[in-house]
């Protein structure tokens, strides 16, 4: 089947061809209006959305040199997310799906994120872990099936991507900050200062405190010695990065002793991190795992992991109708 995917859960819009489960075009058209604020601004991504969606999709359909014609189905992302941007893809894909009498395919974004790994192949085995880092989600799912997942473990406060991005403005860094301490971490001692490890019992997360002992760290450092972040932005940044990765794996290795599975896989725009990507390649090697990366391209938000979880859902004749609501929050 031809499948028509979109995502506008956040602040990516995106459109993606699937084509008998490969996909052919993923076009992400990202929002720049939200840097200055610091974070995104809702009311901005909708209206940013509206305006990108129908060039995004446009571009999909020529670059797959697909006709809207010959499209089977339409999956869109339902949720979670941002309610004004997710209405804007849902009421995109209600009318397309209207106009040319073709299902409708809902898409949890959470469970997209985690089927970006049945884009290419190798292809991670049932049942596999997989830890989901995004700007919104800290979970560990133990995956048993393209649509049935258990939440093993989340985050009680802040997200792995938050603990990044607020990490990075305190630094006076701009949103998103994630790939820019990953950058500046390059070069960087991770080992030069220790940030707190928070202890939460079983595999659940918690990052707040980690944002405020970096918070009192730096107040303290520019007092005693005013420019100290500037000239240590390298040390800091991999220290904070080490930090966030360990905590992260350190629950994944307990998931993965608990549950005895050994396909383990990590999604979410957070698994672009060149220090969680490393240290879990290293990690997977002791351990003996299969170890799953996606492609940069497939971590952070884009339509491709819509597309394809709306082609198993097309196979399974999974299909919802036109009273179909987007939801802002959303189990996985
Ligand atoms: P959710 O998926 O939970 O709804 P989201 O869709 O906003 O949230 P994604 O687009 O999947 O999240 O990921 C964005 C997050 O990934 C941001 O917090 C960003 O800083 C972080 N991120 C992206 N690249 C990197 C990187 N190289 N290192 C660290 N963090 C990164
Ligand atoms: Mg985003
Ligand atoms: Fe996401």
């Amino acid at each position: 089947p031809i499948i028509l995917g979109i995502e506008s859960s956040c602040d990516e819009t995106s459109a993606a061809i699937c084509i008998d489960g490969k996909i052919r075009s993923n076009i992400i058209a990202n929002q720049t209006i939200h840097e200055k604020y610091g974070g995104v601004v809702p009311e901005l991504a909708s209206r940013a959305h509206q305006q990108n969606i129908i060039p995004a999709v446009e571009q999909a359909f020529r670059e797959a040199k697909v006709h809207k014609n010959d499209v089977d189905a339409i999956a869109f992302t339902r949720g979670p997310g941002l309610l004004g941007s997710l209405l804007v893809g849902t009421s995109f894909a209600k009318a397309f799906a209207l106009a040319r009498n073709i299902p409708l395919i809902d898409v949890n974004h959470m469970q997209a994120h985690i089927l970006a790994h049945f884009i290419e192949e190798p292809v991670p085995r049932f049942p596999f872990l997989c830890l989901t880092v995004s700007g919104g989600h800290t979970q560990l799912v133990l995956v048993k099936d393209y649509f049935d997942m258990e939440l093993l473990g989340q985050t009680l406060d802040d997200a792995a991507g938050e603990a990044f991005d607020k990490t990075a403005k305190i630094l006076g860094l701009p949103y998103p900050g994630g790939p820019l301490i990953d950058r500046y971490a390059q070069g960087g001692n991770p080992l030069a200062y220790r940030f707190p490890e928070p202890q939460i019992p079983g595999l659940n997360f918690s990052f707040s405190g980690l944002k405020t002992a970096i918070l009192y760290f730096m107040q303290q450092k520019e007092q005693e010695q005013p420019g100290f972040v500037q000239a240590n932005i390298h040390d800091i940044c991999a220290s904070v990065q080490a930090r966030i990765v360990s905590v992260l794996l350190n629950k994944l290795r307990r998931a993965a002793e608990a549950s005895g599975v050994r396909d383990v896989a990590i999604a979410g725009g957070v698994s672009a991190n060149s220090g969680l990507r490393q240290s879990l390649l290293a990690l997977g090697e002791r351990q003996g795992w299969r170890v799953f990366i996606p492609r940069f391209e497939y971590c952070t938000d884009n339509a491709a992991m819509i597309a394809i979880a709306g082609h198993y859902k097309y196979e399974a004749d999974d299909f919802v109708g036109q009273e179909v609501a987007p939801l802002a929050r959303w189990a996985v």
